[in-house]
């Protein structure tokens, strides 16, 4: 087999980037190693960037999200046991907009699939082979054989345990890592989300996160301990631990319903800062990872492919090679943007093992700075709302 991008991984960064190397007549492959029913089963993000909702709509992808996309206008944060609310949209309008992942892949895979465009599902990819030569190649296994892909450019857009980021010398030592001693407890709901109980509490018991992926379905998080034996927890008791977290002296309360899911993530932000080699390139929870709280891993994923598909139009089209040797230095800026708004937000809301009562008034302060300060407000309005694009 033969193409001009080989694409690992058929998340959102994989499947976007092909997208856009198609409207622009380059010719992609995308291989993942999952079957098609896992991919899109997978529950994760569900908050877009108005950068990431533009570009999807930009690239013809943005039809089902122009109806259930729920754009919000407000965030609510609780401390304290009180309720506080700040506008979260722009002077120029820009806003966040709730619209699952899984919906944003679905979308995707339908588009390429309608138009008859090579992606395997059950085809994981084992090796990589002459990065840094101008055809490298990636052996991948489908249908019981051992098969190849030779391309003039490679994507690795495989997640954070994917197999890509080895290839690149000097990863390791360009990594840097950091681990919270805490981890979400994530539920997927069949129940309306109250729109009066919604965003961050933070509580001396642990943060919670109450957050929608549809009008029905709601996604929400309790701060547990990564050694917490989640499958002693009954439905109910999610449910009363969540309604205690997410009190605010008012009589209302989540609704209750079906819990459809559960899953576990613990906390930590990664950056490998080498995201090129040769011929290969790493977009993506690849190449990064953020804690959850900002809601900025998807987002970074797009920002990302949106470099990476216009610096490989202008290699592959022109021969232009500035772009693609600045992959990772433009990328950087907004990924370590991203990162550090991130982890300010966290560390503002979860309880730390042995947290003094010290450190919990510093936490209010830092909460009280965002919400009843100009200054405050404006910083978390722009770092929820995500830096502009650079290409
Ligand atoms: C609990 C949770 C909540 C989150 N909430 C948010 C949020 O609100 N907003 C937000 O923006 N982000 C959020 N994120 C992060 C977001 O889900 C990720 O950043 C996003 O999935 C990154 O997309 P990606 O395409 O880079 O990687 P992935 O989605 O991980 O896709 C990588 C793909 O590569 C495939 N793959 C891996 N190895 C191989 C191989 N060897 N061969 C072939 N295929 C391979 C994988 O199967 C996968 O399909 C959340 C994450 C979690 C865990």
């Amino acid at each position: 087999m033969r193409t001009q991008v080989g694409i690992i991984g058929a998340g959102p960064a994989g499947l976007l980037l092909a997208r856009i190397l198609q409207v622009h007549g380059i010719e992609s492959v995308v291989l993942e190693g999952r079957s098609r029913d896992h991919v899109l089963a997978r529950i994760r993000a569900g908050v877009l960037e108005q950068g990431t909702v533009d570009t999807l709509n930009e690239y013809g992808v943005g039809e089902r999200l122009m109806h259930e996309g729920i754009p919000h206008a407000e965030m609510q944060l609780r401390w304290a046991g009180r309720r506080h609310a700040l506008p979260l949209v722009d002077e120029t309008n820009r806003r966040m907009t709730t619209y699952g992942q899984a919906k944003v892949v679905q979308d995707l895979i339908d588009l390429r699939e309608a138009d008859h465009l090579p992606l395997l599902f059950d085809a994981p990819v084992e090796s990589l082979e002459d990065v840094n030569s101008d055809r490298p190649r990636i052996r991948f296994a489908h249908d019981g054989q051992q098969r190849t892909l030779e391309c003039d450019f490679i994507a690795g857009c495989d997640g954070f345990h994917g197999v890509s980021r080895q290839y690149i010398p000097d990863a390791e030592e360009k990594s840097a890592l950091r681990e919270y001693p805490y981890g979400w407890f994530g539920v997927l709901v069949e129940a309306a989300p109250n729109p009066e109980i919604r965003g961050f509490a933070h509580t001396t018991r642990g943060a919670a996160v109450c957050s929608a992926r549809s009008k029905t379905i709601g996604r929400l998080y309790l701060q547990v301990d990564p050694n917490e034996n989640l499958d002693a927890w009954s439905d109910d008791d999610i449910w009363n631990e969540l309604d205690l977290r997410m009190q605010d002296g008012s009589n209302n309360r989540l609704n209750r319903g079906r819990i459809l899911q559960r899953d576990f993530a613990r906390l930590r932000a990664f950056v490998c800062e080498s995201m090129r080699f040769g011929r290969l390139c790493i977009a993506g929870d690849a190449a990064h990872i953020v804690p959850p709280s900002g809601a900025k891993g998807l987002n970074l994923a797009v920002g990302d492919v949106r470099v990476l598909a216009e610096a490989l139009r202008r290699f592959l089209t022109k021969g232009d090679t500035d772009l693609i040797d600045r992959y990772s230095e433009i990328c950087l800026r907004r990924i370590w943007h991203s990162v550090h708004w991130s982890c300010l937000l966290t560390d503002a809301i979860h309880m730390a093992p042995g947290q003094s009562r010290f450190d919990t008034q510093m936490q209010y302060e830092a909460l009280q700075h965002w919400v009843y300060t100009e200054i405050g407000r404006k910083h978390f309005v722009s770092s929820m709302l995500g830096l502009p694009y650079e290409v």
